[in-house]
């Protein structure tokens, strides 16, 4: 199971914006990002102008890693936005938002996308009734997504729903009590991503 390793204060200093990749601590003060939002790296204050090829790549990277995916199983989400109907930019983001690890995290079953995949990974959750510990299995709408009910797996997930402050999107209903769960009332889209994306620069560039 790859998944992206090391600090990842420095990534959204990379990309000039909050990626939210470490759960609570992230809206507090001791956001690496508000307290010295220049570029990570030697030279912190030579952000520079971008040219067009770095424009694209940026908004590639930042979506990879908003949602903790590697360049090779991006490039699968994209192969297959690309042999589906309807515009590519918006099903590759359909396709990332469906992941079931980001379902949990939108939940707020989870304080970030890598403790929701953590929580997956682990067994903690349930999908219709059955156990599915593959963080990028994709939802469908319909689809119930549980808590297990033991002790280890619902302390873990009542942790997180105290502190969580995030708003439900509106392709989510949640229940939280007595056993945290909720559905995927529709498929999400581009619309439903919560930070800024042009997918346009995503499709030119991989699209190469
Ligand atoms: Fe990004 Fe969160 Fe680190 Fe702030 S605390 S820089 S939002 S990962």
């Amino acid at each position: 199971m790859a998944r992206i390793t090391g600090p990842v204060c420095r990534l959204c200093r990379r990309e000039g914006m909050k990626l939210f990749l470490k759960g609570s601590r992230c809206d507090t003060p001791k956001c690496a990002f508000e307290r010295r939002d220049s570029v990570p790296g030697m030279h912190p204050y030579r952000r520079g102008k971008l040219t067009d090829y770095g424009l694209h790549l940026r908004e590639k990277q930042k979506v990879k890693h908003y949602y903790g995916v590697l360049e090779r199983q991006f490039r699968r989400y994209f192969a297959e936005a690309q042999r589906s109907k309807g515009n590519t930019g918006n099903t590759l983001m359909s396709l990332l938002e469906r992941r079931l690890d980001n379902i949990v995290f939108r939940l707020g079953f989870a304080t970030s996308r890598a403790h929701a995949r953590q929580l997956v990974g682990h067994g903690h959750i349930t999908v219709n009734g059955r156990k599915v510990d593959i963080p990028s299995y994709l939802v469908r709408a319909g689809d119930k997504i549980r808590v297990k009910n033991r002790a280890a797996s619902l302390q873990a997930v009542q942790a997180s729903l105290a502190e969580n402050q995030r708003p439900l999107p509106d392709f989510l209903t949640r229940e939280e009590a007595p056993i945290p769960q909720g559905e995927v009332v529709r498929l999400p889209d581009a619309a439903d991503v919560s930070i800024p994306v042009q997918t346009q620069l995503i499709v030119e560039l991989c699209s190469k």
